[in-house]
């Protein structure tokens, strides 16, 4: 995309973003009483199952896995994203099969017709692996929402998680969640447990988002070590970690609005 494409689409991300957390409409309220913790995964890599759904499995919760089925089994230079048989083993392990669009394209670049046909789509592919009446939850690629969508999530999902680096706390929009990266350098990872500090702190519900979990990780994801470090943190600081769908549950988020 020519520069000046990218810059305009860089604003028009940022004003979206500020728009969906300010534009009246649906929201959820939670809770500032009691810390809560989700940790999702976007795309998915294949270790963010073997490494992260184990280690998050090793100290007995489950996480959220945003799958875009067009990924299946895509071998990427520092990666490959999880098979049909890999979703289903999450879905039987207890954690959460959520939407990521199929395509994996910016959902503001789609018309709400072809929106609607991809999210259609990723919702065949992932009722192959985990049948499932409920709405489920969504991630947006790239953390950017829709201004003209919004519709269509509110219909489709029960909530949609973009990024923004901050806590959820009392009323919110349902879709238009933040989240918090887990992410490269290394050292940035590791010191995330400044977020569980804070969420203790001041009590709402932190999600951290990331990709794959590997000793050499890409710049979206962490080492091993780095997440069962950040795992274990969050449980001795007295943290309850749930799945996004198990959240909702905990919290009644019902609509306010
Ligand atoms: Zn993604």
């Amino acid at each position: 995309m020519p520069d000046i494409l990218n810059k305009l689409d860089y604003w028009s991300d940022r004003i979206t973003d500020r728009l969906m957390r300010r534009l009246p409409g649906p929201r959820i309220r939670i809770p500032t009483s009691r810390p809560v913790v989700s940790f999702t995964f976007d795309d998915v890599p294949d270790t963010a199952l073997t490494n992260g759904a184990r280690i998050l499995a090793n100290h007995e919760v489950r996480g959220t896995f945003y799958i875009a089925g067009s990924l299946e089994g895509q071998v990427e230079p520092k990666r490959t994203l999880i098979s049909r048989e890999g979703c289903r083993a999450l879905a039987q392990q207890g954690h959460e099969i959520g939407c990521h669009t199929f395509s994996h394209t910016k959902v503001s670049h789609m018309g709400n017709q072809r929106l609607g046909a991809d999210l259609q789509q990723n919702k065949d592919y992932l009722d192959a692996v985990d049948p499932r009446d409920a709405r489920r939850n969504f991630a947006y690629p790239y953390n950017a929402g829709s201004l003209w969508g919004r519709g269509v999530f509110q219909s489709r999902f029960q909530t949609c998680r973009a990024g923004g680096e901050r806590i959820n706390r009392g009323p919110v929009n349902p879709v238009f969640l933040s989240g918090v990266e887990i992410r490269q350098p290394e050292s940035h990872a590791q010191g995330l447990t400044t977020w569980v500090d804070t969420l203790i702190a001041e009590p709402g519900w932190l999600i951290f988002f990331t990709h794959d979990i590997a000793p050499r990780p890409t710049d979206f994801g962490c080492t091993p070590e780095t997440f069962e470090r950040l795992v274990a943190y969050t449980l001795e600081r007295g943290c309850t970690v749930l799945t996004v769908r198990d959240a909702l549950d905990c919290f009644g988020a019902g609509r306010l609005s």
